[in-house]
This record gives C-alpha cells, structure tokens and sequence, in this order.
C-alpha cells in the first residue's frame, strides 16, 4: 500500500507512528530523518513477554507476564485491545539483542 499525505509543519517537532489496528506498521521520530517501515513481522516467540517479577509494566508469574498466554505454535497477548505501546512499539528494547525477528527497513523522508 502507498500512502502520500501532506501533513501540517508542527508534526515535524514530534513523533510519527502509523498503525494497523494494533500493530505498529511505520514510525518516524523526530531525532530521525528517515521512516521505520515494517518489513518483518512478530512471529510469536513470546520472547518479550517473559521478565522477572519487578521489570516489566504487568506483574510477572512464572517467568511471564501475567497477560500471556500459550497458543499453538507460540504465546499470544491476552490482553491486545488494551496493552500500553510500550509492549507493542519496540519490543527490541526489552529483549536481549537479537531474540526478536522484527525488522524495519529505513526510507528516508522527501
Ligand atoms: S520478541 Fe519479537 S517476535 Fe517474539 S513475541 Fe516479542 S515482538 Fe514477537
Ligand atoms: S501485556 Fe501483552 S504484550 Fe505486554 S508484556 Fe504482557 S503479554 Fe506481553
């Protein structure tokens, strides 16, 4: 899908998130000039969901938060409608390097 907007100057002094529902599809931050693009997506390892009690936003048991749940074929969110961006927006920052198979590709901007 292509999408060309003119948006107003101010927008420039914050940052852009573009979502599909949920899921967070492109973002561009202020400090950056270029666009993050989704190019893989969540795969549901379940890798980010699991800290120890104390270091996430939920509570943890069990080595995961409270919120997560086994499916076939890997974890699920049990809480998708009403999780903060904070679980969606760069799981990256709460997993080790590389555990997690998203991946962005950068576009810069016109
Ligand atoms: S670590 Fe990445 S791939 Fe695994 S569940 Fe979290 S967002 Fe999905
Ligand atoms: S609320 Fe959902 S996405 Fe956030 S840590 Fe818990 S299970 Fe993971």
């Amino acid at each position: 899908m292509r999408v060309e907007l003119d948006l107003p100057d101010w927008v420039d002094e914050r940052n852009i998130r573009i979502m599909a529902g949920i899921e967070l599809v492109a973002k561009k931050l202020v400090q950056n000039d270029y666009w993050e693009v989704k190019e893989t997506r969540c795969n549901r390892c379940g890798a980010c969901c699991f800290f120890p009690p104390g270091k996430g936003i939920y509570p943890s048991v069990n080595g995961h938060c409270i919120h997560l749940k086994k499916i076939k074929g890997g974890w699920e969110c049990g809480m998708p409608l009403y999780r903060s961006r904070v679980c969606g927006d760069d799981p990256h920052k709460h997993i080790e390097d590389g555990r997690c198979c998203i991946t962005y590709k950068r576009v810069p901007c016109k």
